[in-house]
């Protein structure tokens, strides 16, 4: 998911909001939402479908005060139903509140039936609305108060924007798994999961909010406190792979230039003879770059891609993605006849987006494909907000790198070592959990398994 907040009286807040969650699409494509407030009252509007689907001139015009926050949805919790999109919007005891939520709890499962002994009734299936019901239960204490109690009640992937209480509040798991930025236009501030919707809104980049900080927005300006001590810093390393957008800057490490040194790293990792590098678009474009940069061997577009399509990844049933893929990409014969080619692909998950590639390169008359990874083989699930899939889905946690090599019908499969991929990332902290198999955070009981509340 996406999330962007901003507090800025004298600003069109759900105008830069909607521009600023129109840059985020890419994290999440069901559902989107903007909750806006005047200091006591909140208003918002929420619905299926993309941003520019949701909102009309009319709606936003409708959508006035001083802050903001707004939210784009993929699902990993919770099914695809506007009743779970966000920012959800709660009256408890002060006033109003609203949040948006990027990640996934992990123990959502138990807080759920815990405070459902206690009489509290859930209106939605996502694990958001367990930690908008732990905020109000706590509020008799001062509100960062109570989110302190409610982040030590939290396990796993979070990051909040919550408007309350005439602020807003910015909040990042202790591991700092999900990212979250801060900020700052026309003399106001912003917070926002990517850099790259701060751009679009002409804002710049004040820095990351730190894991187990608190960012509190209001009149006098910012502040920040510690709201849990900062574990080991874990951020997702799968962000800088295959989410983020390439212009965003993320934890300090801007995304483009970490895939292509991912792809120099492949290079050095994996010479192949061959005649042409080209990558599968979007996602593996700069891996490829860096690749046929430290190689020497030419980059070439073999693959076009339709720009009326959105992420294959997202559909979410497995019909929905095969069609997708040859919606999405089509092979240029003009470049690949005749070629040995090498294919650099950000990832493999479930196969299906490179077995339909090797194919089609070849039935445009490459000699050879070589299918190239920038990243490792994805061996178990993520429960920290990427979809990965189940493990049974992942083709690399169901065979060996020879079997996979085999079905998707490459010449040679290589994968990113896990070490080539840390030093693409200047050595940084990473979480490698969907790779290794080692999280940084809990991990769900198997009572709440995958969390399909
Ligand atoms: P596969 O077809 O193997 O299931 O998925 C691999 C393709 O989906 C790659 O081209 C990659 O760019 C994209 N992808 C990989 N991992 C993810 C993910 O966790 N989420 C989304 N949305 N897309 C992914
Ligand atoms: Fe990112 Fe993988 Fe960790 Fe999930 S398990 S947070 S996808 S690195
Ligand atoms: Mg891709």
């Amino acid at each position: 998911c996406g999330v962007f907040g901003i507090y800025a009286p004298e600003m069109e807040i759900a105008r830069l909001t909607y521009y600023a969650l129109y840059a985020l699409q890419h994290r999440g494509q069901e559902s989107a939402g903007i909750a806006v407030s005047d200091g006591r009252n909140i208003d918002g509007h929420k619905g299926m479908g993309l941003v520019s689907e949701v909102f009309s001139v009319h709606q936003l015009e409708k959508l006035n005060g001083k802050m903001a926050i707004g939210h784009v949805r993929y699902s990993t919790t919770g099914s695809s139903l506007v009743a779970n999109a966000q920012p959800l919007v709660v009256h408890y005891q002060q006033g109003m509140m609203a949040l948006a939520h990027n990640g996934n709890l992990t123990n959502a499962y138990e807080l759920r039936e815990e405070l459902g002994k206690d009489g509290v009734v859930f209106q939605t299936t996502v694990d958001t609305e367990v930690i908008v019901k732990l905020i109000a239960r706590y509020r008799r204490i001062n509100l960062e108060d109570a989110l302190i109690k409610t982040m030590l009640d939290l396990r796993g992937a979070y990051a909040l924007v919550i408007i309350a209480e005439n602020k807003l509040i910015g909040v990042r798991d202790p591991y700092g798994l999900r990212p979250l930025c801060i900020g700052q236009v026309g003399g106001h501030y912003c917070l926002a999961s990517e850099s790259c919707a701060l751009d679009t809104i002409g804002a710049e980049l004040v820095r990351d909010v730190e894991p187990g900080e608190i960012i509190t927005i209001d009149e006098e300006g910012l502040h920040s406190r510690q709201g849990l001590p900062s574990q080991n810093r874990a951020g997702c390393s799968f962000e800088y792979i295959y989410f983020a957008r390439p212009d965003s800057t993320i934890d300090g490490i801007n995304v483009t230039e970490s895939r292509r040194q991912m792809g120099i790293e492949l290079a050095r990792e994996f010479p192949v003879d061959a005649d042409i590098v080209i990558p599968v678009p979007d996602s593996g474009m700069s891996a490829a770059l860096g690749y046929s940069e430290e190689s020497g061997i030419p980059f070439q577009q073999g693959l076009l891609k339709n720009r009326y399509v959105g992420r294959t990844f997202i559909q979410p049933t497995q019909e929905m993605r095969e069609v997708a893929v040859r919606l999405k990409l089509n092979a240029n014969t003009r470049v690949l006849k005749g070629k040995r080619v090498i294919m650099i692909d950000d990832s493999i998950v479930r196969g299906t987006t490179s077995s339909k590639l090797v194919d089609m390169v070849r039935r445009a008359g490459a000699k050879e494909v070589h299918l190239l990874i920038s990243s490792p083989p994805v061996l178990y699930p993520c429960y920290y907000g990427i979809d990965t899939a189940e493990r049974e889905k992942l083709i690399a946690a169901q065979m060996d790198i020879e079997g996979i090599r085999e079905f998707t019908g490459a010449d040679s499969l290589h994968y990113l070592s896990s070490e080539g991929l840390i030093r693409a990332l200047n050595g940084s902290s990473v979480c490698l959990a969907c790779f290794d198999g080692d999280y940084p955070a809990s991990v769900p009981s198997t009572k709440g398994g995958k969390l399909n509340l």
